[in-house]
């Protein structure tokens, strides 16, 4: 039986685990039972400012953060890696217990976490400006500074690593940060509170704030201290942060946001790789995955016989208790997911969607839902177009590339996409014109530390990973000399 650790009835505030100013609390559950795991401490405004004050101290000209070298830095933040490593089993039980992920899954995706830590750790010693040749006889050299106080706001689908996509590049550029974790899965973080106090961060450079969006996340992303908020969530909440912004202090926002992302098969794949990547593209976490290839276009040649191997493929997708080692498939987040997962299945098939396979809750315990397969799908239909968040491969025909391209583009998402097929040259003109911010050629979700990450249009803006993740930190100053003669 996992432990729920001592510390998830605290709020971690310039080092130390605290209670919150009102002492209120938070049910948090087990999405595979229903039932309370533990009560978390709340955050409400009056601790945010308790934060916000920790990290603004802890940012202060002089403080021991300030004055620490960044090779420093990124030594203490390789031993925070090294401590996640170390502490893996424990971290990746208490998160599938909290969210339901399969636990090899976790397992695996935490091996992941500490490479992008160490990838930030290596980065810290070479952020850098340039020398200008200016016009005239000034000498001019820019630096890149830190932003300073930074909220962070992450959503439930990846706990530990939206946590760890956030924190790296945070650290890494030398700011101080407040991170609230989502509502729904608040116990990792507080681990990673836990040893990051254990690595040797200085008192209020790493503050954790378990409570609700708007509450606590409201009041971080109205405080006129915060100079930026760094969110990750849906795009109805995108829309707020930056009213947030408009309405306090104009502070840096940068959106990651939800994602509507189309695969599109042609019909020189190879049918049963086509078949794995789709089926993975969206089943891979539930569902629950903001770049999930949750519209699969299948060229008109190979539709059929697609469809029949994709629903085979569902049908045999072992669903159940995530901490069982053979089980891809855990319950859904919530009770709302579940509910709006299934209103979307029903509308869909009243639109004439075919249900080929799935479509039902399993059980009455936990939020489980049947791997789900509809074919004969129109890009209208309320499958085809809002963000189901769970796992329902919805698969639409083509004929030609250039269709394919406009019907592809035609959302208000553009967060990522797929192609499959063995002609270099469609992949590469779908790729170029496909209005997302990550294609996949032959592949699907292949993300690693290094490589960029977020979205076009409606999907936000900013990028998680990869050195262009580290601008959204940083702030460019420009320093001119003026020199009496030119050389
Ligand atoms: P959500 O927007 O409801 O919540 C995300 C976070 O925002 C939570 O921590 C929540 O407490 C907070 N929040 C809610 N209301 C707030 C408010 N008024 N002010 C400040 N903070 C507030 O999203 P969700 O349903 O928990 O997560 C799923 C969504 O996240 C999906 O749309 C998904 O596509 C998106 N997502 C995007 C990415 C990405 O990298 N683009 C990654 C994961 C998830």
């Amino acid at each position: 039986m996992t432990q729920v650790p001592d510390i998830s009835n605290k709020l971690y505030i310039n080092n130390a685990f605290v209670d919150s100013v009102s002492k209120k609390t938070f049910p948090t559950i087990n999405p595979a039972t229903g039932q309370i795991i533990a009560e978390v401490s709340e955050a409400q405004e009056e601790d945010v400012d308790l934060a916000v004050a920790a990290a603004k101290k802890a940012f202060a000209r002089r403080s021991p953060w300030r004055q620490m070298d960044a090779s420093e830095r990124g030594k203490l933040i390789t031993k925070f890696a090294d401590l996640i490593e170390r502490d893996a089993q424990y971290l990746s039980e208490l998160e599938t217990l909290n969210s339901g992920k399969p636990l090899e899954a976790v397992k695996a995706e935490l091996k992941a976490y500490v490479n992008v830590l160490k990838y930030y750790a290596g980065y810290c010693d070479k952020i850098y400006g340039n020398t200008i040749p200016v016009d005239g006889t000034g000498f001019c050299v820019t630096k890149k500074e830190p932003i300073g106080v930074v909220a962070q706001i992450i959503p439930w689908n990846y706990p530990i690593g939206m946590a760890v996509w956030k924190l790296g590049p945070a650290l890494c550029t030398g700011c101080t940060l407040i991170l609230k974790p989502a509502e729904q899965t608040p116990l990792t973080a507080l681990v990673l509170a836990a040893l990051s106090k254990e690595a040797g961060f200085p008192a209020g450079v790493i503050n954790i704030l378990p409570g609700y969006g708007p509450i606590a996340g409201e009041a971080l992303c109205l405080h006129n201290d915060v100079g930026k908020v760094a969110f990750t969530g849906s795009t109805d909440i995108g829309h707020k942060i930056l009213e947030y912004s408009a309405k306090s202090n104009l502070k840096r926002v940068s959106l990651e946001l939800g994602g509507k992302s189309p695969l599109v098969i042609f019909d020189d794949a190879d049918l049963d790789e086509a078949v794995n990547i789709a089926h993975t593209a969206i089943f891979e976490n539930h569902g629950q995955n903001c770049c999930a290839g949750s519209r699969t276009f299948v060229q008109a040649g190979i539709y059929e016989q697609f469809v029949k191997k994709a629903t085979e493929k569902a049908k045999n997708r072992k669903v159940g208790d995530p901490f069982e080692s053979n089980v891809l498939q855990g319950p859904q987040i919530d009770q709302p997911s579940l509910d709006k997962i299934l209103r979307i299945v029903e509308e869909s098939k009243k639109q004439g969607a075919k249900l080929e396979t799935g479509g039902s809750r399993i059980g009455d315990k936990g939020f489980f839902v049947e791997p789900t397969v509809f074919s004969n799908v129109t890009d209208d239909m309320s499958c085809a177009v809002n963000e189901i968040f769970g796992p329902v491969q919805t698969i639409l025909k083509f004929n030609t590339l250039d269709e394919v391209i406009e019907r592809a583009n035609n959302t208000t998402y553009g967060l990522a996409g797929g192609v499959v097929t063995k002609n270099i040259n469609n992949a590469l003109v779908f790729a170029n014109a496909l209005q997302a911010g990550s294609v996949w050629i032959n592949c699907y979700d292949y993300i690693t530390p290094q490589t960029p990450f977020g979205g076009y249009k409606k999907s936000g803006f900013g990028k998680d990973l990869g050195a262009d993740s580290l601008d959204d930190y940083l702030a460019t100053k420009t320093i001119n000399v003026l020199l009496p003669v030119k050389n």
